[in-house]
């Protein structure tokens, strides 16, 4: 299963081919759904490598096989959402333990951080990484893991994979990638030397707005064995139904993204040169902090917009949002369809307001994921609701 990820096969190739082949008692091209809990044994212990679906499941098996190779990984293990993921991988440690991440993380993962797990004993130490050499300042003898959001969400904060990678070595401490708004496509966090990348396949691995689900990619054998167990023993797996249509939506996955990055570069530069609004957040601007970070980990932009207004006033941003027709006001990010969203109260309503202050996170922030339509009509409906 691990090996045919690491050859050279380019990767729209792999997104339409990894993971999948035809069915063997049917032929059937597509993976079918194998909607079934559970798998005949001729003799108690002689089976065909499936005894239950929490643990295995051929839909699903196909779909890590998939995920694995898109991240040039030897081990994907897909869960039944993005937080599931998070929360398998924070159960690897102990209490006690210390975790380092990012002070501009996604809602949910500062949420399941803060209010979980911090009560089982573990440390979670939020810093700023856009210098990422901050993180070796705060390792003590107690950090197992660093966590990091790349870019960041929403705040489009690049921070450097490599040189974490580096410090996360020399320390003998795990890191971690979020690589949810990069996608594989653009970006590889294994190759950069991450220990392990998580995936909220709700986003753009799916990529239709119609599955909420989560994955994992590592190489190390013993770390995937040890996630393996604990996605059996806590069993938030995720349905052959929904591995199927994930399976589908990575097939495109490279078109997409490629139209995404197209569609995000004219609406962030449409936007920048907006009178009314103050400043767009997009890692593909020369004059984006860690721009030269961002042009050599990753291999484009991506769609994924934020903005504030000139005059940081909530009520000027709810207009707008109210007003656009093909960006739907919705939370979520990385569908075909273009989506607004408004962090403040949304996806980021559960981060204290002092803490999102700190970090820009503005009342009038407006966050866009820029889908695959006509750039025109997407141009003129910004247009419109700006007024
Ligand atoms: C959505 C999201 C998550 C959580 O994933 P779910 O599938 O919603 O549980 C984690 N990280 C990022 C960056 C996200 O956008």
């Amino acid at each position: 299963m691990a090996t045919k990820n690491k050859t050279n096969v380019k990767f729209g190739t792999k997104a339409v081919h990894a993971g999948v082949t035809p069915d063997p008692t049917t032929g059937a091209i597509m993976t079918p759904i194998y909607q079934t809990s559970t798998y005949a044994q001729r003799s108690p212990g002689d089976h065909k490598g499936f005894e239950y679906s929490r643990t295995h499941n051929p839909t699903r098996s196909a779909l890590q096989e998939s995920i694995a190779a898109l991240e040039n990984a030897k081990h994907g293990l897909c869960f039944g959402s993005g937080l599931a993921a998070v929360d398998a991988v924070i159960k690897l440690l102990n209490p006690g333990d210390e975790v380092i991440a990012g002070d501009d993380l996604y809602g949910g993962t500062y949420r399941i951080f803060t209010k979980v797990f911090a009560k089982y004993g573990i440390k979670f130490n939020f810093i700023s990484m856009e210098d990422v050499t901050n993180i070796e300042k705060h390792i003590t003898p107690n950090t197992r893991l660093i966590w990091v959001e790349t870019p960041t969400n929403p705040m489009m904060n690049i921070i450097d994979i490599k040189t974490a990678a580096a410090i996360a070595k020399k320390h003998k401490v795990m890191l971690g990638v979020d690589n949810t708004f990069a996608t594989p496509y653009l970006q590889n966090p294994l190759d950069l030397g991450a220990d392990l990348v998580m995936h909220s396949v709700t986003k753009y691995l799916s990529g239709h707005s119609d599955v909420v689900m989560g994955a994992l990619a590592v190489n190390d054998d013993k770390l995937a064995a040890d996630l393996a167990f604990i996605q059996k023993s806590c069993g938030a797996v995720c349905g052959p139904q929904d591995s199927f249509l994930v399976l589908r939506g990575i097939k495109t996955l490279h078109l997409r993204m490629q139209r995404h990055c197209e569609n995000g570069e004219k609406v962030a530069r449409y936007l920048a040169n907006h009178p009314k609004i103050g400043k767009v957040y997009w890692p593909g601007f020369e004059s984006h902090p860690n721009y030269e970070v961002a042009k050599s980990q990753m291999r484009g932009f991506g769609g994924m917009i934020s903005f504030v207004f000139k005059e940081d006033d909530q009520q000027q941003a709810f207009r707008v949002m109210e007003k656009l027709k093909f960006f739907v006001l919705a939370e979520s990010l990385g569908g075909v369809e273009s989506l607004a969203n408004h962090p403040a109260t949304m996806t980021h309503g559960a981060v204290p307001r002092e803490e999102r202050m700190k970090v820009g996170l503005l009342d009038s922030l407006i966050r866009l994921s820029v889908g695959i339509e006509d750039i025109e009509d997407l141009i003129e409906d910004l247009d419109q609701a700006l007024g």
